[in-house]
């Protein structure tokens, strides 16, 4: 039993990060024979890559992907813990789980991702979820084969969580779910540890992937006539800094760009490592993509400070106004209302700083306190009611959707490039994005699935546009 500790979790060391070329025991090569899976996700794109990783590596061993969970024989919930709903899910889905179980006992449940790296949730699944077979952490998803095969049978739950600063793995198996847009992780883990923020603790210290495998990952998905690759990472500014070899971000994008590779996206963006050269390297190829998500979390420098984000609101409006020179750029960004403590007037700097940006789209939360956190300890003492913080939040709300429709507004009559994604709910109607990330519908077959058509904008809401393909 290895059981998960924030504690230890938090230590950073400056021991070198270990390298593993993933390898398959043959011992495990066939332990899916027959059998089928199941993998339910939860939270950011990180997560969406690792579930890719998880069936890659059950694809691997023998299993048979099932779209239907009720049916599968193995069900693994990939959780996330960014905030309480995320656990609220994932909770309910265990719950759920257990009628399951009790109607086929063989069914194996395993429960991975941020969730499993926390102790109070695992403390949870010992004391109200025993039909739980495994869980792993976001370490040790690698070893998933041996996981499998040494819990099938387990009548008791096995914790198999690490609390340590991380190795990187290469070469894991990858079940892509589009084969024109792919993830492509850059740099795991977050040394920033933003007072409200899990992430330090369960996804372990920063450690960049060589830029020679990221690129011949790429070059690969090129070759397989992959269209987009999305570069991913907490704070993917901060690439190559653990790495001491001489290179950035904006040397990464650039050899990326090199490759010819039609479209290029990379998320998320630290604004304390955001350099000049990064959005040079932007302006100058055409391949990377016009679209910044550039989390701002407050417009009050007090809560900044609080939240430990190391920048003020006129430093990151600068950055904002230098990103903005670059023509017909997008940028959106992320907010979090009712930090322990935010008064009104730290709000209304928040409603300040969105009307001097005037985003193109942003992600907004009400804070949720994250056992283990420095701000959990704030919340304590926090006099804001929840009320107060929902009304907050619908303010805020309301002027982002204002500023997302004007910015879509301006878009109305030209015509634009969107790489289709996929049936809209609508019959007869496809959706895709635009270069700038603006998810546009429109009529058209699957065959155009996958492909960059150009479309006319004809009309414009806060948070998509219609079209019609003009080729
Ligand atoms: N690494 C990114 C950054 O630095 O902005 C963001 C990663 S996090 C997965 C996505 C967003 O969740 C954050 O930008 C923040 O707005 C929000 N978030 C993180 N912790 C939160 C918390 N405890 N309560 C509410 N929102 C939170
Ligand atoms: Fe969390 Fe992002 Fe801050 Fe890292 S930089 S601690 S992932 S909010």
């Amino acid at each position: 039993m290895n059981l998960p500790n924030l504690t230890k979790a938090r230590k950073r060391t400056r021991k070198e990060v270990n390298r593993i070329d993933y390898k398959l025991n043959d011992l495990y090569k066939n332990i899916g024979k027959d059998k089928t899976y199941h993998v339910k996700t939860y939270g950011c794109q990180m997560n969406e890559h690792d579930t890719e990783n998880i069936e890659g590596l059950l694809d691997n061993v023998g299993f048979t992907k099932c779209d239907d969970m009720e049916k599968a024989d193995l069900v693994i919930l990939n959780t996330c813990s960014i905030r309480e709903n995320a656990h609220n899910k994932a909770f309910g889905m265990l719950g759920r789980l257990k009628h399951l179980k009790e109607e086929r006992p063989n069914l194996i449940i395993g429960v991975c991702g941020c969730m499993a790296q926390e102790e109070v949730v695992v403390n949870e699944i010992l004391a109200k979820y025993r039909h739980v077979n495994f869980v792993f952490g976001t370490h040790n998803l690698f070893d998933l084969p041996r996981l499998i095969y040494e819990n099938m049978d387990n009548s008791k739950t096995k914790i198999d969580v690490f609390s340590i600063e991380g190795d990187l793995v290469e070469g894991l198996p990858v079940r892509r779910t589009n084969t024109f847009k792919a993830y492509v992780n850059i740099i795991y883990g977050c040394d920033k540890f933003c007072t409200y923020c899990i992430v330090p603790y369960t996804r372990g210290k920063q450690r960049s992937r060589k830029m020679e495998d990221i690129l011949k990952e790429v070059n690969e998905l090129k070759k397989n006539g992959c269209l987009e690759v999305t570069l991913l990472g907490q704070n993917v500014n901060a690439y190559g800094k653990d790495l001491d070899l001489g290179y950035d971000l904006a040397d990464l994008l650039e050899e990326v760009a090199k490759t010819n590779i039609p479209r290029i996206r990379f998320i998320t963006s630290h604004p304390w490592d955001f350099t000049d050269r990064m959005i040079e390297v932007i302006s100058k190829y055409q391949n990377i993509m016009k679209y910044v998500h550039l989390p701002i979390q407050s417009g009050s420098n007090r809560i900044l400070k609080l939240m430990g984000r190391r920048y003020t609101k006129e430093d990151y409006k600068i950055l904002f106004d230098k990103l903005k020179k670059i023509p017909g750029i997008a940028i959106t960004t992320d907010i979090i209302v009712g930090f322990p403590s935010e008064t009104e007037e730290d709000f209304l700097d928040t409603l300040d700083i969105v009307k001097k940006c005037q985003y193109d789209g942003a992600f907004t939360f009400i804070y949720s306190p994250r056992v283990g956190t420095p701000a959990a300890k704030l919340y304590e003492s926090d006099k804001t009611t929840l009320e107060e913080k929902e009304q907050r939040l619908y303010r805020l709300n309301e002027l982002i959707n204002n500023y997302s429709l004007e910015s879509n507004k301006r878009l109305l009559n030209n015509c634009y490039p969107v790489l289709v994604e996929g049936l809209s709910n609508k019959k007869g109607m496809i959706y895709g994005y635009t270069e700038t990330n603006k998810l546009v519908n429109f009529k058209g077959n699957s065959d155009l699935i996958g492909k960059i058509v150009t479309v006319k904008i004809l009309d414009a809401k806060s948070f998509s546009l219609d079209g019609e393909i003009v080729e």
